[in-house]
């Protein structure tokens, strides 16, 4: 690889990277494996170890994935600074580099020393500090430096004791561990909210960690959260070992597991994996692996920490679990856009803690590339995701003459021929505005949180279509209490819930107007940003295509997309009956841009402002300017509010960005009016 191939790679890692993360920790949705996840971290590592000059302080191989929402609801929680950093781990799956770690380990330290080993709990990292012997503060591990006051919540955790026993315990000190969600609350977490039509969580992990945020202490205490504890700094206690410490804890009441073991070598070490591999299947909670740490504190002290993790311990990861089980039959799934997914009925099978009987088998290609027949037994393997996935086929279960599947030449539900665009793998039913399936899919699209949050599920779409009330988002506007009451199990109430629902969607803005109609490849970000270029639909819909190319989010793939959607008839006779529902159709004036007063210049925001953080966001667009999300040499100043974020500020400082606060950034857009809402006269928590 040469040194342009070398960066462009590294830029696009990082950027893959630091996405996946605020997908993991920040909306608990991951969209790939953890497995994939760590293997593009390793490549990175490997490239900046390769090109250092391309290796920068903003990396992901050198800062902790961050919790922090970023947006409007990061004012949700306080927010704390860690006495000492929270930080990764090193982590591998090769056991030979479990080795390396222990012959590192041996050769630079010169006493004799053990080694501790435990599971590698799957939740959410949590910081609990003891004051007096009841619990003082809970933070989670945020950015690594700051994390979020979430005590309310962690009072409700059953397990977490408000008041420590026995004696012996500092007057303060911190202790770390990690809050999970058992198999069996996250099933019945699942299945409530399927029940609620609300949208599932992936994982337990991601059940927890978004428990754990939540504003409402009591549904917390129903969530049937526990806490598990495994570490406190250095520093703060006064025992020879991690393992005596630990011990100490559990003698206070602290929940410590007891899973652990003391290892002296590689091969004990290795003993105590393969007995977890298996054994951790019986536990009632997820493990993704096995912590590996040097016991003696002292040499702990002597090893220190790298920027991202200590080096005095390693987790071994296990591989995502996979199972053997037969296809019983493959179904071919249409979505709104019309794609035809093929997916896998499966022989039920326990994966991960959660029965799984259906995978997917992504598209043709796939299907032809895992050489799968009928009745084949497949390993399937639950990653991150909802959906799980087939990896291979085994050969030496197939029967003799079993057949391919033939993939169906029309669609499934329709019934119309399917079509396979140029440079698409997917095959797609073109019977946009006829077939039910789509029909249905793009209303649920259009409901949805994300589009315009109308109080309605696939189950409530489903009846709603079947009962021919609704057939394209704009019936939704026209629905009277009356015909909601025909609904199954409706009541006046829920009625009446879901038409103020429909009222307050009328104060969506544009931007995410455009997202909820549903024009394919036209996403969250790239309707942002088309909306803020064109400032309202007219100019959209008359756009060319040079000029929905100039529009930075828009590749040639989106700008046909977009072409083809506003040349059909449906298309406009749509649109004009959304805006005649009163929708927004148009950009606040906040959206389009105004001057180019702030031109060329990149600013970060942290803390909060007399508007929300969005607002200020479109406001620096709006003038010209770009928005960064981490201070780095090429920040020309951070915009700071009240509560802003200490390592942000740290960094500008180092780097000498300027700091200015809103009222310097209004002057400098020149921004005449002056702000609605009150500035925020909180104090600053820190
Ligand atoms: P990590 O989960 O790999 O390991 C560190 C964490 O392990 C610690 O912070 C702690 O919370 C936890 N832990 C559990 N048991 C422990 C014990 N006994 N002792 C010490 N710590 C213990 O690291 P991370 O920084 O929290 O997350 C990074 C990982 O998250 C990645 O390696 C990846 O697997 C996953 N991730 C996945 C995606 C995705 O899109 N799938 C995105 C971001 C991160």
């Amino acid at each position: 690889m040469d040194y342009t191939q070398a960066k462009h790679r590294i830029q696009q890692l990082k950027d893959i990277l630091w996405e996946n993360s605020r997908l993991y920790y920040v909306e608990n949705a991951p969209t790939m494996s953890d497995f994939e996840y760590d293997q593009l971290m390793h490549e990175l590592e490997g490239l900046e170890a390769q090109f250092p000059e391309y290796a920068t302080e903003d990396s992901p191989t050198r800062r902790v994935g961050s919790d922090l929402e970023d947006g409007e609801r990061e004012a949700g929680f306080a927010k704390y600074p860690h006495k000492y950093p929270m930080l990764s781990l090193g982590n591998t799956y090769s056991i030979s580099e479990v080795e390396e770690f222990a012959q590192r380990a041996e050769k630079s330290l010169e006493h004799g020393f053990s080694y501790c080993c435990e599971l590698k709990f799957d939740g959410t990292a949590i910081c609990l500090t003891y004051r007096g012997g009841r619990l003082f503060r809970a933070l989670t591990r945020g950015d690594g430096v700051v994390g979020d006051d979430v005590t309310a919540n962690a009072l409700r955790i059953t397990n977490i004791p408000h008041e420590l026993k026995g004696s012996g315990w500092p007057e303060e000190f911190e202790i770390r561990g990690e809050v999970l969600m058992p198999y069996e609350s996250f099933d019945r977490l699942n299945h409530e909210r399927e029940l609620a039509e609300e949208p599932l969580f992936a994982n337990p992990r991601n059940a927890a960690s978004g428990s754990l945020k939540l504003q409402d202490p009591e549904e917390v205490g129903r969530r049937g959260l526990f806490c598990t504890l495994y570490h406190i700094p250095v520093g703060q206690v006064d025992f020879p070992t991690h393992d005596a410490a630990l011990s100490a804890a559990a003698s206070w009441g602290l929940p410590v597991s007891e899973h652990r073991s003391i290892c002296r070598n590689i091969g004990q070490i290795e003993d105590f994996i393969a007995h977890w591999d298996k054994a951790r299947k019986e536990l009632p909670y997820a493990t993704d692996g096995i912590v590996i740490k040097i016991n003696e504190l002292p040499l702990q002290a002597q090893l220190g920490y790298t920027a991202k993790s200590p080096r005095w311990a390693v987790a071994y990861k296990f591989k995502a679990e996979q199972a053997l089980t037969p296809v019983l039959s493959i179904d071919y799934q249409v979505g709104r856009t019309g794609a035809v997914t093929p997916v896998a009925n499966l022989e039920p099978v326990f994966i991960s803690g959660t029965m799984v009987r259906r995978a997917t088998l992504v598209n043709e290609d796939q299907i032809r590339s895992l050489d799968i027949h009928e009745g084949d037994w497949v390993y399937v393997e639950k990653g991150g995701e909802i959906i799980p996935k087939i990896t291979a086929v085994e050969p030496s279960k197939r029967t003799p003459g079993a057949k391919e599947p033939v993939f169906p030449s029309v669609c499934p539900d329709c019934g119309t021929p399917l079509v396979k665009p140029d440079g698409e793998a997917r095959w797609f039913c073109p019977n946009t505005t006829g077939c039910p399936t789509q029909i249905k899919g793009r209303i649920i699209h259009f409901v949805s949180r994300k589009a315009m949050n109308i109080l309605a599920g696939e189950a409530t779409v489903e009846q709603l279509y079947n009962l021919g009330l609704v057939h394209t988002p704009s019936d939704l506007y026209h629905l009277s209490e009356s015909d909601l009451l025909r609904l199954e199990g409706w009541k006046t109430k829920s009625a009446r819930r879901f038409l103020s629902s429909v009222r307050d969607s009328l104060k969506v803005p544009f931007e995410r107007v455009l997202f909820a109609i549903g024009i394919r490849y036209v996403g969250e970000t790239t309707a942002r940003d088309i909306a803020r270029h064109f400032g309202d639909i007219e100019s959209l819909s008359k756009a060319s295509r040079e000029q929905l190319l100039e529009v930075p989010e828009v590749g040639e793939v989106i700008a046909d997309s977009l072409l083809a959607f506003f040349s059909k008839e449906d298309s406009a006779r749509e649109i004009e009956r959304l805006r005649a529902a009163g929708l927004r159709l148009s950009v606040d004036q906040a959206g389009a841009k105004l001057s180019d007063a702030l031109e060329g210049k990149t600013i970060v925001i942290s803390g909060n402002f007399s508007v929300s953080r969005d607002e200020i966001k479109a406001l620096i667009e709006a003038y010209g300017g770009k928005n960064g999300s981490s201070v780095s040499s090429k920040t020309a100043y951070l915009l700071a509010g009240t509560k802003p974020g200490p390592e942000k500020v740290k960094k500008a400082t180092e780097l000498g960005i300027p700091i200015i606060d809103e009222a310097a950034f209004r002057e400098m857009a020149g921004i005449k009016d002056t702000p609605s809402a009150e500035i925020e006269t909180e104090p600053t928590l820190f």
